[in-house]
């Protein structure tokens, strides 16, 4: 088979070459490098598409890593925004909306009880951090292998696995995200793998009574969508109450996505902190921290610090307002699980069809794509795995007009617009098809 006409990038491929001079690797945020000649421009978006300025157009399940849960430039939301230029930005003082807001999310949140609002996700889980160290007066903390809280220097720590003796009942060895993370930070972070009952009990009993809090994506959103077990976070949930631990959830990829009242809703397991950001205004940048009344309150003068020059800016707490009425009041959730589900469906019976093994990860607003009987239980299980079909399917749907992250671990993401528009799931379909056919050559 010949490869399918490739994208024109002469574009994209200038603008890098000059962008580079100015910005480190040509880019705001170092994921959106995808090397010197594949990193994209973008032109605009709209609905579930992106055009680059080459004028290649895109069915997009990035998404903006989730946000755009409604879909790009969703005139509903972009409406409510204007409407919140005209209150003017910040004052260093607060709005009616807030409450409105915040109302709307202890709705649809039942853990929410108290709410504040924080600029990105990982400001909000920095607070809840801060706030479950204020609370319970310990420092350390514990985190899920494979799990990402955001960029600030505590959530920095990760398993490494490069070394790590698949054979061995050793742990891996902890190690930060990249360089400039103070090491005497280390000794604060304990990792367990998700899904392992046994290390999780054996280190609450060795850590519990020294652990702040747990904190936990029950689905991973940055490691394929590997999902917790039911059970193991409700085995967390009691070793955390047994210890004086608050539990963390964080839903800042899942939240407002997976269901209105986000995973834990869907679990069962309620939180002493949550944390959301992506889809509360399809991409306007805000974020909660919200909690059980008892914990929250210990914002306070005195208490655990908070606040921020933008935090309830009245531009994206306006937008957060009419989305989040929309996710409640309407059925964009449903359209959203049911177009993921169409699209699992229909490259199942592509992949099914060249009998080549996969499974998803998951709930059909994100998923992950697996070529394996089973998905992975764990970051472990991931690590270990063959994923260069993904990698390379991954490179020829770019190719092909279908942007999904290059690395197998971010999930794919749905909106509502991809549910809305048909050509969405036929076009992505047919570039799928033409993809594996081109990874099987
Ligand atoms: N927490 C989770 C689960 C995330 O997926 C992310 C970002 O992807 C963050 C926190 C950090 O959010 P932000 O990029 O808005 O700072």
């Amino acid at each position: 088979m010949t490869g399918p006409k490739k994208r024109d990038l002469t574009k994209s491929n200038a603008q890098f070459r000059k962008a580079v001079k100015r910005l480190p690797l040509g880019v705001s945020s170092t994921f959106r490098y995808w090397g010197d000649d594949r990193t994209i421009y973008v032109d605009h978006g709209k609905g579930g598409r992106t055009w680059d300025i080459d004028g290649n157009c895109y069915v997009d399940y990035r998404l903006g890593y989730g946000p755009a849960i409604l879909g790009y430039a969703d005139d509903r939301v972009d409406a409510a925004a204007r409407r919140g230029m005209e209150v003017g930005g910040v004052f260093a003082l607060s709005t009616e909306r807030e409450l409105t807001v915040a109302d709307r999310i202890a709705k649809m949140v039942p853990a929410a009880e108290l709410v504040r609002f924080s600029n990105s996700g990982t400001e909000a889980v920095m607070a809840a951090l801060r706030l479950a160290r204020a609370h319970t007066g310990r420092d350390s903390y514990l985190l899920v292998e494979g799990g990402y809280h955001g960029l600030f220097d505590a959530a920095m720590w990760m398993a490494n696995m490069e070394d790590w003796d698949t054979q061995s009942d050793r742990d891996p060895e902890v190690v930060s995200y990249g360089k400039g993370i103070p090491r005497t930070l280390k000794e604060l972070a304990h990792l367990v793998p998700m899904n392992d009952y046994q290390r999780l009990e054996d280190t609450f009993r060795k850590y519990g009574n020294t652990l702040a809090a747990m904190l936990i994506e029950p689905i991973q959103g940055n490691c394929c969508a590997i999902s917790a077990d039911v059970e193991y976070v409700r085995l967390a949930r009691k070793l955390c109450d047994d210890y004086g631990v608050l539990l963390i959830i964080d839903e800042v990829k899942t939240g407002f996505r997976v269901g209105k009242g986000g995973i834990q809703g869907i679990m069962g397991v309620r939180p002493d902190i949550c944390t959301f950001a992506k889809a509360v205004a399809n991409g306007y940048p805000i974020a909660v921290v919200a909690g059980r009344e008892e914990v929250m309150r210990t914002f306070r003068y005195g208490g655990a610090s908070h606040g921020g020059t933008y935090t309830a800016h009245s531009v994206s707490l306006a937008a957060a307002e009419e989305c989040l009425r929309i996710l409640d009041e309407t059925p964009a959730l449903e359209t959203i699980a049911d177009y993921g589900e169409r699209l699992k469906a229909g490259i199942s019976g592509i992949l099914n069809a060249r009998k080549i093994v996969h499974s998803y990860t998951g709930h059909p607003s994100m998923f992950g794509l697996f070529f394996a009987e089973s998905p992975p239980n764990n970051y472990r299980d991931w690590k270990k795995s063959d994923y260069s079909f993904y990698d390379q399917m991954a490179y020829h749907l770019h190719d092909l007009g279908v942007i999904c992250e290059p690395d197998s671990r971010e999930p794919w993401f749905m909106c509502e617009a991809h549910g809305r528009d048909e050509t969405c799931l036929s076009d992505t379909l047919k570039a799928v098809e033409t993809a594996v056919d081109l990874t099987l050559e």
